[in-house]
């Protein structure tokens, strides 16, 4: 698929110069020398790593505005106890990328895990619970007999099918296979509930959790992209300081003044002879000369239209509305001491329809795992419209809630409430607006690669003058920190040249 797919970068080298009300070029001497200030938009992961690459190529006069009061971005440790807590990500995504290199000179890798499907089965390894609605072994293996093959089925059909095929939704092509399945399978309706609550996790889980998408509205063709498992390349967890380190690293040669926080950028004029800055709270008396933005594609699709002037060529603004950008949500939830079989590494809540005592939420949560270095913790995963709805929720409202799915699910009204919850509200914070991107069912049907259309800079008078980076910006490994740091040290490259 990576080698089939055509390299489009070029033809999306946007020239505004028609547009411009004001052409008055800066020689182009000064434009590439060090000393040229360069204003870049987030320290996320691609703002870091853009800016760090730049002072590594000499670069004297970077400045990155923050919305927020520290950086990190979509990579969030909080400290806890004696570790952190991920907010934000947690994994690395195989080993043949520079973040897991990082990881390995920092010593901080811990092992590895092989997520791809037919090898890796947290439906095994998970102890499952469905209150009142027991689920029976052989229904749990039956259906587990089902799904083994299709996630290999699905990718293969993704890297060999033709257009049409790879702008299927994962959604759907699951429900044909599902209606066959429990055509056979399910001949009483409360069988039929069974297997649809355990196709619910399913979809839950192994879908919208990994990929941040509705299934309905994900597209085959994100299953022939690299970051999709690789039983070769297996994911990589790391110790409890984990991307707390991997950021020390990446920023660590930055100056802090260099770093403006609590600076949220209103708009961005590239009308002139360089960039004018609007911060929310005024303007900035300084012109820069070109600019880096690395703002989430949740917050380019909310912002964009009013953000630049000019307004964004056509073609780029067609990528921010049709590439998709979804959430998923964490709860760590903290307890005194465990309450749960300490042997098990997953707990999942089935939540079958029609079963005495159920509740509407129960369907907001699937997965509860164990964190590798603290036994009193639960990490809940959230996907589909878990995290809108939970985000929604006060800290108590969301305590009160998932001890009641754990009290019934579990039949054990002594389970205690959680003693604190960590979380982050990805959804309501317009900065994110969702957690990361994919490859949506419209913007496959185009058949470009929107994702280098998002990424391609705009010049002016022959020089780029406004680059994009950020994890959307990423052809391949889109989703991940590996996509936004590339991305990042990409565009400082694309600068230094142009
Ligand atoms: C819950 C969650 C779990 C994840 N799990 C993983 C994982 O396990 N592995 C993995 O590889 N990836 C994971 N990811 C994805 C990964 O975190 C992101 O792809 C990556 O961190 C994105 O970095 P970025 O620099 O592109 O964007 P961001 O991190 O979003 O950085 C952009 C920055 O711009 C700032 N900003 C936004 N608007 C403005 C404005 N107007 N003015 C000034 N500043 C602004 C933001 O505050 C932010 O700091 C996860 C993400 C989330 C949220």
């Amino acid at each position: 698929m990576k080698t089939a797919k055509v390299n489009i970068a070029l033809l999306f080298l946007f020239s505004v110069t028609e547009n411009m009300q004001h052409t008055a070029a800066i020689p182009s001497k000064t434009t590439n020398s060090k000393n040229s200030s360069i204003a870049i938009i987030g320290a996320g992961v691609a703002g870091l790593a853009a800016a760090s690459r730049l002072i590594e190529l000499g670069f004297t006069d970077v400045t990155i505005f923050e919305a927020q009061d520290r950086i990190g971005g979509r990579v969030f440790p909080v400290p806890f106890e004696s570790g952190y807590l991920q907010m934000g990500a947690e994994y690395i995504n195989g080993r043949n990328n520079p973040i897991y290199k990082i990881a390995q000179s920092l010593n901080i890798l811990d092992k590895e895990e092989n997520d791809a499907m037919d090898s890796y089965d947290p439906l095994k390894d998970a102890t499952f619970y469905s209150g009142n609605c027991a689920l029976a072994q052989s229904s749990i293996d039956k259906f587990l007999k089902f799904i083994a093959p299709l996630e290999k089925k699905f990718t293969k059909r993704a890297t060999e099918g033709d257009e049409a095929d790879k702008a299927e939704s994962i959604g759907h092509l699951y429900g044909e296979e599902y209606k066959k399945f429990a055509a056979e399978h399910a001949k009483l309706p409360k069988d039929k509930d069974v297997y649809d609550a355990m196709s619910h996790f399913y979809q839950a889980y192994y879908y919208e959790a990994e990929w941040a998408a509705d299934w309905n509205d994900l597209s085959l063709i994100n299953f022939a992209q690299d970051n999709c498992s690789d039983p070769v390349d297996p994911v990589q967890i790391m110790n409890k300081q984990g991307y707390k380190a991997v950021l020390d690293h990446i920023s660590a040669n930055i100056p802090s003044s260099s770093i403006k926080l609590n600076s949220r950028v209103a708009s961005i004029d590239y009308s002139g002879s360089g960039v004018r800055i609007n911060l929310t709270s005024g303007p900035q008396k300084k012109q820069f000369q070109k600019v880096i933005v690395t703002v989430s594609l949740g917050h380019l699709k909310k912002f964009a239209k009013t953000m630049f002037y000019p307004s964004l060529p056509q073609a780029k603004q067609k990528a921010i509305d049709k590439l998709g950008f979804g959430a998923i949500g964490k709860l760590f939830l903290v307890y005194k001491k465990p309450w749960w079989d300490p042997e098990m590494t997953s707990l999942v809540t089935v939540a079958v329809e029609n079963c005495a005592n159920s509740t509407a939420a129960d369907k907001l949560f699937h997965t509860f795992e164990l964190i590798p270095w603290n036994k009193n913790v639960l990490l809940g995963w959230l996907s589909g419209p878990g995290p809108a709805a939970i985000d929604a929720m006060s800290d108590n409202k969301v305590s009160t809630t998932v001890t009641s799915l754990f009290r019934r699910m579990l039949k054990n009204g002594t389970i205690p409430a959680p003693t604190k919850i960590f979380r982050n509200q990805w959804t309501t914070n317009p900065l994110f607006g969702g957690t990361y991107s994919y490859i949506s069912v419209a913007a496959a049907k185009t058949g470009l690669s929107l994702n280098d259309q998002l990424a391609a800079p705009i010049v002016v008078d022959g020089v780029a003058r406004v680059l994009f980076a950020g994890e959307a910006t990423h052809e391949d490994v889109y989703a991940t920190v590996i996509g936004a740091y590339s991305s990042g040290r990409r565009e400082a490259e694309r600068l230094a040249k142009n």
